[in-house]
């Protein structure tokens, strides 16, 4: 992409409403912008980020065995009482009638669908086990939304539900989700803490959250160093009274640490819940008719963006891991003016672009100070600078923005001398 045909529209001011740094951040670098209390629109460069998150959690989830599909997120409110849920969704779902003064609902979350979309599909063993997983919108009435998509209304996710024969089939199932959720969150190098968690309305029996310490995080964890790690939530309901730092750990009696944290994924184990209630039942090989045996797997697929940002980022701007950078190499030629420097940036552009390198090229005739701050405040993994001075010596300069490490890399290899680069870095 060249700059002047993009749509960055990076601000120079701190946006008064943003109160941690992700949200500063994303309005800032012209990832996001607000439509109303917690609504937001991605822009071309939060979009990008959006779809490579997409890409890991896509990859990742097809093959650990999961097969997309897509639900609806319009809903019959009946569903809701069916199973039970529609009193304890309370005022977080978004509830209305149609024109015919059918009662619906915007999902919060997809069990009900799911469920009573396999009670007509899987009717043998020999169909199970079975993992279906979406990427979809889902909508919660929040009380407070804040810091910016960290805590929206609407927001991105990524559901997975899995049917099994009995509850040995569910503990491999859930195992196979823990260890492809931790490999998701290691592409995108989130420090990801897997705790145990309270199944709240969710309902079933265990259940993990997997949480990623940072100082504005709106959870809390409980951690011991004997490798136990709770959610505050859960370690209460365990305890049956209040735990904070300090407390002794139910593990081994040491005093716990408590800290702050973001949830970016929940796993539930939830049995035979949801499909005893809405009748997905299927016939065993002992003849037998038994209720499918069901877990779920959730990730906030756009609550990684800020999530990441968090733990990655300083003063001048945000420091993407490769794999999700909006794009990964950044081509500064510092004076589109003076010709062969800007045609050699040009050249190196083309060259990557067709060495499969995702990069950009910031072709506009505007000094180099606001270029080279818009580098580090999107957080480009690398910045290639062409100059006079460089091209004087027949070098580009590069500049990977995790470390502010820079080196010189001679012009006429850095086609092939950058992918390498790059490539440790994804
Ligand atoms: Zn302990």
């Amino acid at each position: 992409m060249r700059w002047t045909q993009a749509h960055i529209p990076t601000l120079r001011e701190d946006p008064v409403e943003a109160e941690v740094a992700s949200h500063r951040l994303m309005l800032r670098a012209g990832l996001i912008r607000k439509l109303s209390s917690g609504v937001y629109s991605y822009l071309p460069l939060g979009q990008r980020v959006l779809l490579k998150v997409i890409a890991v959690i896509r990859e990742a989830m097809n093959a650990a065995g999961a097969q997309e599909v897509l639900l609806p997120a319009l809903q019959p409110e009946e569903l809701w009482k069916r199973s039970g849920r529609a009193e304890a969704m309370g005022q977080e779902m978004i509830r209305f009638k149609d024109r015919h003064g059918k009662l619906m609902v915007l999902g919060p979350t997809h069990e009900e669908v799911i469920t009573n979309l396999v009670a007509g599909e899987l009717r043998s063993y020999r169909q199970l086990p079975i993992n279906l997983y979406q990427i979809q919108t889902k909508f919660r009435d929040e009380p407070r939304p804040r810091f910016g998509v960290i805590r929206s209304s609407e927001f991105l996710m990524k559901d997975a539900y899995s049917f099994d024969r009995d509850t040995a089939g569910l503990d491999r199932s859930y195992q196979a989700m823990y260890e492809t959720y931790e490999a998701i969150f290691r592409r995108c190098d989130l420090p990801v803490l897997p705790v145990l968690a309270d199944t709240g309305v969710m309902g079933g029996s265990d259940s993990h959250e997997f949480m990623v310490p940072a100082a504005h995080g709106e959870d809390e964890v409980v951690r011991c160093a004997c490798g136990y790690a709770a959610s505050r939530e859960r370690a209460v309901k365990t305890a049956g009274r209040d735990v904070g730092a300090g407390a002794p750990c139910p593990q081994c009696g040491k005093p716990l640490a408590l800290e702050p944290a973001i949830e970016v994924g929940h796993i539930f184990k939830l049995g035979a819940k949801y499909t005893q209630a809405l009748g997905a039942t299927f016939l065993d090989e002992d003849g037998a008719q038994k209720p499918l045996i069901m877990g779920c797997y959730g990730i906030g697929v756009s609550r990684i963006l800020p999530t990441v940002i968090e733990t990655h980022h300083d003063d001048a701007g945000i420091q993407w891991p490769a794999a999700i950078a909006p794009y990964t190499v950044d081509i500064v030629p510092l004076n589109v003016q003076h010709t062969p420097s800007f045609d050699a940036a040009q050249s190196l552009y083309q060259a990557l672009r067709a060495a499969g390198v995702d990069a950009i090229l910031d072709d506009r005739d505007d000094r180099a100070g606001v270029k080279l701050k818009d580098a580090d405040l999107i957080g480009f993994p690398i910045r290639v600078v062409i100059s006079e001075k460089t091209l004087a010596q027949s070098q580009v300069e590069v500049k990977i923005r995790a470390t502010g490490q820079t080196s010189f890399l001679p012009l006429a290899s850095a086609a092939a001398s950058l992918p390498p680069l790059v490539s440790p870095l994804a």
